[in-house]
């Protein structure tokens, strides 16, 4: 059986011995915490929408090492087709979720790291390749979440990883042994640490010859010995433990990101598989990058679907449905997210075959896809926030909705008059508070800026990848222009 049910899912991080510290206090059982729970949930809906036929096509493949039917989330791209039903499965499961379900980072990081791999091998004769492969099919028949881990706390940005003051601003081997390597230092921003089985760290960035120690790639459970993860804060994160399913505004699903630190954590040779040969740390970061950034543009579209309606239901309850503005206003919502989901599908469409057999997507595309994705959800929330009418901002408690006293005034003054009752009229308002401003717009909004990378990494890429000269020669012929 190569696929777990959700509920085999929840039990296997249960029994797990994973070290969660959160406000400062570790945190015993993660996967039953009122704060995570919401995160498990998401990740939860991957394996459980896997289940049956109804969603098979988008959420299974073949495994090319195996011949089993997989979960997609642990599937190497074999085609074009497998790059753009993953931008698909992603678009559904935001649908569902309305919130970040944290499983992409490891999809695009076993296939970013199985290509270079490849090829790392063909120049160094390692084996790199040979590991990993049995690494992704254990990965594919124990239908592991992991977390693809890549952004270090990087000290002093002007300095590469050798020159940091304090050598631990970027994750680096500390030993050598005949067995293995001993690493130390963090990776930040580790969406679903805590709900994943295991990691597989990349290098952050291009290496110098003098980075050595620094150009590293393995993978470890992610309960192994000396790695802990601190959880990050999320605004109106501790709504969450006040019983209200109201203010919470998306009370199931939510997302989560750690600050993970390995503290001397030694990783055996098998799970190596980048150990000192810089010159392909580039490859490696952007191969991943161009995945998690085609990503963007499946997951945030999902979750834009839902702001989207929760915009027109607020439109609705105002009794402004008809207006010729407010339609307006949810038109250009919906421009904004087919357009990032249209560069989504295009960079999967236009994807190529790597030395290694699996696809690629077009890099150019998909730093165009994220660099869209860094402006249209803010856009969006700002649209939604519009049309919701200031009480998005104002909106009274679930409790004072239950108040003994003050229930009665919010149900009379909440209402509107629309025929819609103040109570749905107040999740609909939280709902877009969750995804512009509160817990939500982690995966959301602010994801959508740093998520993947900033908006100068992907201006980086475009500017390598756009070919202006290509496009000078494009127009001095059109213009006849002679130069000596
Ligand atoms: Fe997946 Fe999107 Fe979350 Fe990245 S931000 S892990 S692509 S849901
Ligand atoms: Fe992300």
């Amino acid at each position: 059986m190569a696929m777990m049910t959700g509920k085999e899912y929840v039990e296997s991080l249960r029994a797990m011995k994973l070290r969660v510290y959160m406000f400062g206090k570790r945190v015993e059982n993660p996967v039953d915490d009122p704060i995570l729970r919401p995160s498990v949930n998401s990740v939860r809906m991957t394996y459980d929408l896997a289940q049956g036929p109804n969603y098979k096509a988008l959420m299974t493949a073949t495994s090319h090492l195996t011949g089993e039917t997989i979960n997609r989330f642990t599937h190497i791209h074999q085609s074009t087709e497998d790059l753009v039903n993953k931008v698909k499965m992603q678009r559904l499961l935001g649908q569902v979720t309305a919130a970040c379900f944290q499983r992409c980072v490891g999809m695009d990081a076993i296939n970013a790291v199985y290509s270079t791999t490849y090829e790392i091998d063909q120049k160094h004769g390692t084996s790199y390749h040979e590991n990993f492969r049995k690494f992704v099919a254990e990965a594919q028949t124990k239908d592991w979440t992991i977390d693809g881990a890549m952004t270090d706390p990087k000290g002093d940005r002007s300095l590469p990883p050798h020159k940091q003051e304090d050598p631990d601003m970027f994750l680096h081997v500390v030993e050598r042994r005949p067995d293995g390597i001993v690493v130390r230092g963090a990776k930040a921003h580790q969406t679903g640490m805590c709900n994943s089985h295991q990691v597989l760290v990349m290098p952050t960035q291009a290496m110098g010859p003098d980075d050595k120690d620094y150009a590293v790639s393995f993978s470890a459970p992610a309960d192994a010995e000396g790695l802990f993860m601190i959880v990050g804060r999320q605004s109106c994160d501790t709504r969450k433990l006040e019983n209200t399913d109201i203010d919470v505004g998306n009370a199931q699903y939510g997302g989560v990101e750690l600050l993970v630190v390995f503290d001397d954590v030694f990783i055996p040779n098998e799970n190596i598989y980048l150990n000192g040969e810089t010159e392909f740390a580039t490859m490696m970061v952007e191969r991943f990058a161009g995945y998690h950034r085609q990503s963007y543009g499946g997951c945030k579209v999902g979750v834009g679907d839902v702001l989207i309606g929760a915009s027109a239901v607020a439109a609705d309850y105002n009794g402004v449905a008809k207006a010729s503005h407010v339609k307006d206003k949810l038109i250009e919502m919906i421009h904004l997210n087919e357009t990032m989901y249209s560069c989504g599908i295009a960079c999967s469409a236009e994807g190529t075959k790597t030395a290694s057999g699996n696809y690629l997507i077009d890099l150019l595309l998909a730093n165009v896809c994220k660099q869209n994705v860094t402006r249209f959800p803010y856009e969006m929330a700002r649209i939604a926030e519009d049309l919701a009418g200031g009480s998005v901002g104002t909106c009274l408690s679930e409790a004072d909705l239950r108040g003994e006293f003050t229930g009665p005034w919010v149900a009379k003054y909440m209402k509107n008059g629309t025929g819609t009752t103040a109570e749905n009229r107040m999740r609909i308002l939280r709902l877009i508070e969750n995804l512009s401003l509160g817990s939500g717009a982690v995966g959301y909004r602010t994801e959508s800026l740093h998520g993947a990378g900033s908006p100068q990494a992907q201006r980086v890429m475009i500017a390598r990848q756009g070919d202006i000269e290509g496009k000078k020669k494009l127009a001095k012929r059109i213009a006849h222009v002679k130069e000596d």
